[in-house]
């Protein structure tokens, strides 16, 4: 296999980082995993030091592997939590955010995939609270629309609602790292993710 040497300036920072241990299981004498597993992306944010086991046996077995977004919010938010099964629920909820682009296109479908997000995150500990936040950032736009009575088709509302669509997509463009962030600091307060 072709291999690009990682620059040892990186290599240090990230061992220094985790304290020469495996992100996973802590584990001595980890080598470097390249998170997107594209060899030459050397850059920090992309590399984790796994052990001969959680790097050999597991990420670079298909069977075992942790998907690389999951892998990538554990290597952005370091919380362990999220390597547990009970987090996937809540992972795979939340993957449609990265889907959403800008447009005017109908939003029925993302407004169904945040209700159901929200709806989880009611459900767990402390859920009251992230439910209401969670909402703040990626729930619907209250805004009303004026209907011109008797006009078919009625060509304000329709801009109207094109308009709000395209303000609900760029809301939640800018706001899912903050959702995502969100979800993450919710995992404290569940039981499992201390145990
Ligand atoms: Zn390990
Ligand atoms: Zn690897």
């Amino acid at each position: 296999m072709m291999r690009e040497t990682i620059p040892k300036k990186t290599k240090d920072a990230l061992l220094d980082e985790y304290d020469h241990r495996c992100a996973v299981c802590g584990g001595d004498r980890p080598h470097l995993h390249h998170i997107d597993e594209d060899a030459s992306h050397n850059e920090l944010s992309n590399l984790l030091p796994l052990c001969p086991n959680c790097h050999l046996r597991d990420q670079h077995n298909p069977t075992r592997k942790i998907e690389i977004p999951k892998l990538q919010l554990f290597r952005k938010y370091k919380d362990p939590a999220i390597l547990k099964p009970q987090f996937h629920p809540i992972y795979t909820r939340q993957l449609f955010l990265e889907t959403v682009v800008s447009g005017e296109e109908d939003v029925g479908e993302i407004q169904s995939r945040v209700g159901e997000l929200v709806e989880l995150v009611q459900s767990l500990e402390m859920g009251e609270f992230y439910g209401k936040r969670l909402t703040e950032f990626i729930g619907p736009l209250n805004r009303a629309f004026t209907m011109s009575l008797g006009s078919s088709p009625d060509l304000r509302f329709e801009a109207q609602r094109r308009t709000a669509n395209r303000d609900y997509r760029q809301k939640l463009i800018e706001n899912r790292e903050s959702a995502r962030a969100l979800l993450i600091e919710l995992l404290r307060y569940q039981v499992w993710a201390n145990a």
